[in-house]
């Protein structure tokens, strides 16, 4: 686990943190390569909110260079390009 989320477990009561962590689980960054992680795989989290849209600069292990990856949530469905 990140840093963010060790801190969250110490602080959160164990309900709190497995729902935050099947928050963050269902937000995927994804590079334009295809290369798709959870948030919660990167060391994030997030719950809920309005990130569909959002980009951030990450280096994929997959194509192995520094890409803009999207975001958008798994239960939501991808936004459209
Ligand atoms: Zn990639």
């Amino acid at each position: 686990m990140g840093f963010f989320q060790r801190l969250f477990a110490a602080l959160l009561p164990k309900d709190t943190m497995a729902a935050l962590e099947a928050g963050s689980r269902d937000w995927i960054v994804q590079c334009p390569c295809g290369h798709e992680r959870s948030v919660w795989e990167l060391g994030g989290i997030r719950y809920g909110g309005k990130s569909v849209g959002k980009r951030t600069l990450l280096k994929c292990p997959k194509c192995g260079k520094r890409k803009w990856h999207r975001w958008y949530q798994k239960s939501v469905g991808q936004p459209p390009t």
